[in-house]
């Protein structure tokens, strides 16, 4: 394969997958995203890799690189914050590279939305509270399709993990409140999850703004909304004595 977007996981380099970390050994060109990919992950590369910092060039200039690298026999890495599939911008290179007849593979990666759950130490699908969860943003310079518009979504009192967003927490608030989250439903906030610098904070609708605010929070950070942080839900199914499936009897 030419060309393999990767998935470099939420920051903690022992959080690539195995996959990605030989592929990154391997590579003769890496192209990364600068803004979140954690550098250390670049220590892999083999010696004489050329690495590009993606931060500062256009599409037509990644696409370019590639080709590049392709025409001259080379491997290339296109190594992608988290999950490429998530806000990775990534399909318009895919289509590129098919419009040249370059072959590419894609290497999923921990989604920073995993990496917050195990920071919080929750479970995202608590029975009795949500068995959804809605994965989206505020409307920024991306437009968000009418129909998903934060306080549609908001109606379904799901678990929410907001991305993109964090440097407008009052409109995100504002939008919940009017979609029909109660005051109090918590939130909490996760700033740079499995980094050595992550951090934590929690309050409710009606009080994370200004702690946001007060802790001067404005990128890298996830806001993760519903009754799932909270302790009462009902135990699983899946472990519950009277409940048989595939693997064990129920008692
Ligand atoms: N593809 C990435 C998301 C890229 S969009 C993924 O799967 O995680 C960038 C947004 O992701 C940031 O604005 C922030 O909301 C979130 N993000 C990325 N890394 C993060 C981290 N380590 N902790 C918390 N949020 C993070």
């Amino acid at each position: 394969m030419h060309v393999s977007f990767v998935g470099a996981g939420p920051g903690d380099p022992e959080l690539i997958t195995v996959k990605g970390q030989r592929l990154l050994g391997e590579a003769d060109v890496i192209i990364y995203a600068g803004s979140l990919v954690n550098p250390a992950l670049l220590s892999l590369a083999k010696q004489g890799t050329s690495i590009y910092n993606s931060a500062s060039m256009t599409l037509d200039q990644v696409i370019k690189v590639m080709e590049k690298a392709t025409e001259r026999g080379q491997k290339t890495v296109r190594l992608h914050t988290g999950d490429p599939s998530i806000y990775g911008a990534i399909q318009e290179q895919m289509d590129a590279l098919d419009k040249k007849g370059i072959s590419y593979e894609v290497i999923p990666g921990v989604s920073s939305f995993l990496a917050t759950a195990a920071a919080l130490q929750r479970e995202y699908t608590l029975p009795d509270v949500s068995q959804t969860v809605i994965i989206t943003r505020l409307e920024g310079r991306t437009p968000v399709p009418e129909k998903e518009k934060l306080a549609l979504l908001a109606s379904h009192n799901a678990t929410m993990c907001i991305f993109l967003s964090v440097h407008m927490i009052d409109s995100v608030m504002k939008e919940l409140i009017d979609g029909g989250y109660q005051q109090d439903t918590p939130v909490a906030i996760v700033q740079k999850a499995s980094w050595p610098d992550q951090k934590i904070f929690r309050g409710t609708v009606s009080t994370i703004g200004k702690i946001v605010t007060d802790a001067k929070i404005d990128r890298t950070a996830m806001i993760v909304v519903g009754r799932c942080l909270d302790s009462q839900y009902a135990l699983s199914r899946l472990y519950a004595p009277e409940f048989g499936h595939m693997y064990r009897d129920a008692k």
